[in-house]
């Protein structure tokens, strides 16, 4: 059987992939497609249970489906803190069938989201634009790269259509709104904690991460336990710290939780010694009001977890690599991409996104050593790129794809260029809705993608 089988694209959200798939090989039904991934993966017959839509994708995409899920799901963070002891182990096991099929690809909040600036750039960047996972998380409005406000959708199976398709009707979230929560502090660090948790590629065990926390909330004489309340709750003071429209859209019905009162689903966090059951985003709201920086939060859960328990949890350094570190090691590597991931630590698709922000093409590919030298006839020796191409044997489109990519600041920087001069030139915008939630009008904003445009299985050829 003949399929086409896309390379999953960095942070790109499983769903996503899976309609992506299914758009390059003509499917329209997701149950048709799935019966045909059984039968292509020598399944044919199996029941989901046995072989999970998350496995399949993981074989379409060639990769394992541990770092499938780590890679392109939102499981790592859904399930950072665990509180069934038989669960902790790392994130997309496959002795663990029952998780890959019950929650691997669930949603972690209503609406598809999208950033119009985004889609523009991996147009141009991946040859086509695509649904990314980073979005996906609770309490995110903004996208991080280009500072702007999230657009979203509240279509049906919106992950299996490209976001282009809603490149006129959607929301978008309310400027100002956005612009409030990006400097709350307690928010910014939620979304550092929830990043960092994302990462991870194990749980953590409820019973410890509680009981760092109750240490934390004892330190600021908050009430802890169950007895009576005397002091102050940590559900008032999340209340008293975070904006009432977000904390509605992350944590539903704490804000209307009468002062005093306590408030099981968020106060059980500070009971000693048990497993409340109570989800991750719930302690990363906690921990992100009860420390002033998200690494001491961070420090604190993770160290919680007592070394030489028997999972024997390997906890991953958390890597942070300076710009000036990654162009160091992307020469000292001469440019490859999976040397440079692994002399920092980093994982591929981290290490990709990175250099890439920079600037830094993969090198180490079949033909880079080719490409490298086409590259520097054209930047350090001044040759035409037809006569660069001629010299050393690389074809004129992969030059080309390689040039643009490492004009990616400039291009980033471009398209801020241009939106400015859209905003100047345009009337001004309907109000963008907010809360984010709520469900008034679509607006329509300008089309960023202009004409429609046919998505290619390899990324466009520049020239054209
Ligand atoms: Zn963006």
């Amino acid at each position: 059987m003949m399929l086409t089988r896309p390379e999953a694209l960095p942070d790109e959200l499983g769903p996503a992939y899976k309609g992506r798939f299914m758009r390059y090989n003509g499917m329209s039904d997701p149950k048709l497609a799935m019966l045909t991934l059984l039968a292509w993966s020598g399944n044919a017959g199996a029941s989901r249970r046995e072989v999970s839509t998350v496995e399949l994708l993981a074989r379409v995409a060639g990769m394992d489906t541990a770092q499938f899920v780590r890679d392109h799901t939102t499981l790592p963070l859904r399930r950072a803190v665990v509180s069934k002891l038989p669960e902790i182990h790392d994130h997309g096991c496959t002795e663990h069938k029952s998780l890959l099929w019950t929650v691997a690809l669930r949603e972690t909040r209503p609406g598809a989201y999208f950033c119009v600036a985004c889609i523009h750039e991996d147009l141009h960047f991946h040859g086509t634009p695509y649904w990314r996972r980073e979005h996906q998380l609770p309490g995110l409005y903004c996208c991080a790269k280009h500072m702007l406000p999230l657009s979203y959708v509240e279509t049906r199976d919106a992950f299996l259509d490209s976001p282009s398709a809603f490149a006129v009707n959607h929301h978008v979230v309310d400027e100002r709104w956005v612009a409030a929560l990006q400097v709350s502090q307690p928010i910014q660090r939620f979304l550092a904690i929830s990043s960092d948790l994302l990462a991870r590629s194990k749980p953590l065990d409820e019973r410890d991460v509680s009981r760092a926390a109750r240490a934390r909330a004892i330190e600021l004489k908050l009430h802890t336990g169950r007895g009576r309340v005397d002091k102050k709750l940590v559900s008032d003071l999340i209340k008293s710290r975070f904006d009432r429209d977000w904390l509605e859209s992350v944590i539903p019905g704490l804000v209307e939780k009468p002062v005093g009162q306590y408030w099981p689903a968020v106060d059980n966090a500070l009971l000693s010694g048990k497993r409340p059951g109570l989800s991750s985003t719930v302690y990363a709201v906690v921990f992100s009001a009860l420390f002033e920086s998200s690494d001491e939060a961070m420090n604190a859960m993770i160290e919680s977890v007592p070394s030489g328990n028997a999972g024997g949890q390997p906890i991953s350094p958390r890597v942070d690599a300076t710009a000036y570190q990654i162009r160091a090691a992307y020469i000292a590597n001469r440019g490859c991409h999976s040397a440079v991931a692994r002399q920092l630590g980093l994982g591929a698709d981290a290490a990709r996104r990175r250099l890439l922000e920079q600037g830094l093409p993969n090198l180490g590919a079949a033909n880079g050593s080719a490409l490298q030298n086409a590259a520097s006839a054209v930047f350090l020796d001044g040759a035409s790129l037809d006569r660069a191409c001629q010299i050393h044997g690389v074809r004129r489109e992969d030059l080309e794809r390689l040039l643009v990519r490492s004009a990616s600041p400039f291009t980033s920087a471009l398209s801020e260029i241009r939106r400015l001069g859209r905003r100047r030139a345009s009337a001004p915008r309907a109000k963008p809705m907010a809360p984010p939630r709520q469900r008034r009008r679509v607006v329509a904003v300008e089309a960023p993608l202009g004409a429609p445009y046919i998505e290619a299985t390899t990324p466009q050829n520049v020239a054209q």
